[in-house]
């Protein structure tokens, strides 16, 4: 494969060029990972930027339905949009249940929508640094907004948020008055909390749910990166197209903000520092899952154990040969 061509096939923003790519940089295989590393390099020059926005939602609270409205609505205003997922639970079942076409068939057919589902992968690990790695080559080729969906499970929303410019957070209406059990760490990384649903006999719920997590929010500490006001909640129903404008408008405002008072690009240099730090942690435990390496920790497992050496002594020596796996 030619990864220069590619390269400029890529930057050209021609799809099919950009779905090979992504397929290369997915590719646990070395010689790919070398070719994907080539290429990576050879687009980083471009600098070009898109607005990345994570979205999070548990099942059905309408994830699909909002990206699909929502990515109609910008394509309509000759935006180019790409959706990416990260899936946590697609290891599991062996699919994936995001970022797929057939829950997007509107947007799929739309030829300024790029949709890639999330890997199948064995650890969000591998699947982040894909997803990242994804979002640069969807930027070089001059998408203007990439979407990256996860479902509000475990680690992922954290994996998402630390790649996104801005993060939404998208609930449904509660039945009752309490905030559905979304956990404190996950409202603290929302920019937008978008309460869906908010039409016919569900309208009433969502406006007290809504109401619910402006009050909570308000009580979150501020955030350095926000203007007044922000995080916000706000109603919208994807079904209907309702609300997605203002949404939008946000959306906007908040990044033009962030622009002008430096917390664009300081947000984005602290999260390469934070997926430099992690991808030096997955190096460190990869290392540590080789035979070779089990096979010393056995080793030196069991003369701890019998009191022949410290812990702490045996673990010094155990990354000595660490540094020569
Ligand atoms: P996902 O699992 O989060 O992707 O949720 P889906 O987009 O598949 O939506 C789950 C269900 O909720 C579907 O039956 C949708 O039609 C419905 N739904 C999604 N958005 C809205 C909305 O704004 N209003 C109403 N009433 N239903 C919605």
């Amino acid at each position: 494969m030619d990864i220069k061509q590619l390269g400029e096939r890529v930057l050209a923003g021609e799809r099919r060029a950009l779905a090979r790519s992504i397929t290369l940089v997915e590719s646990q295989r070395s010689d790919h990972r070398a070719q994907a590393s080539e290429l990576l390099e050879n687009l980083a020059g471009a600098k070009r930027q898109a607005l990345r926005i994570g979205l999070s939602g548990t099942p059905g609270v309408g994830k699909s339905t909002f990206i699909e409205s929502f990515g109609m609505m910008l394509t309509a205003q000759g935006l180019r949009v790409a959706v990416l997922a990260v899936d946590p639970s697609s290891s599991r079942s062996g699919g994936s249940i995001l970022g797929d076409k057939t829950r997007m068939e509107r947007l799929s057919r739309d030829r300024n929508a790029f949709i890639r589902p999330s890997p199948s992968q064995t650890h969000l690990g591998g699947v982040a640094r894909r997803t990242r790695e994804a979002v640069a080559l969807c930027e070089a080729a001059d998408f203007d907004v990439v979407l990256i969906e996860t479902v509000g499970v475990g680690q992922s929303e954290t994996v998402v948020a630390e790649m996104s410019d801005l993060f939404l957070l998208l609930l449904a209406p509660a039945g009752g008055d309490e905030l559905q059990g979304v956990k404190r760490g996950i409202m603290e990384m929302a920019d937008l909390i978008l309460v869906n649903k908010a039409d016919g006999d569900l309208k009433p719920a969502a406006m007290r749910t809504c109401a619910d997590y402006s009050g909570a929010l308000r009580l979150l500490r501020k955030r350095p990166q926000d203007p007044d006001g922000y995080p916000k909640a706000m109603m919208v129903s994807a079904l209907q197209e309702d609300g997605l404008s203002v949404a939008w408008e946000e959306m906007q405002a908040l990044t033009k903000w962030r622009r002008e008072n430096g917390f664009w690009e300081s947000g984005r240099a602290n999260q390469a520092r934070y997926w430099f730090d992690q991808e030096v942690r997955q190096a460190l435990l990869a290392k540590l899952n080789t035979p070779e390496a089990r096979a010393t920790m056995d080793q030196l497992g069991g003369d701890v154990a019998q009191g022949g050496i410290g812990p702490a002594a045996a673990a010094q020596k155990m990354l000595e040969r660490l540094n020569a796996i």
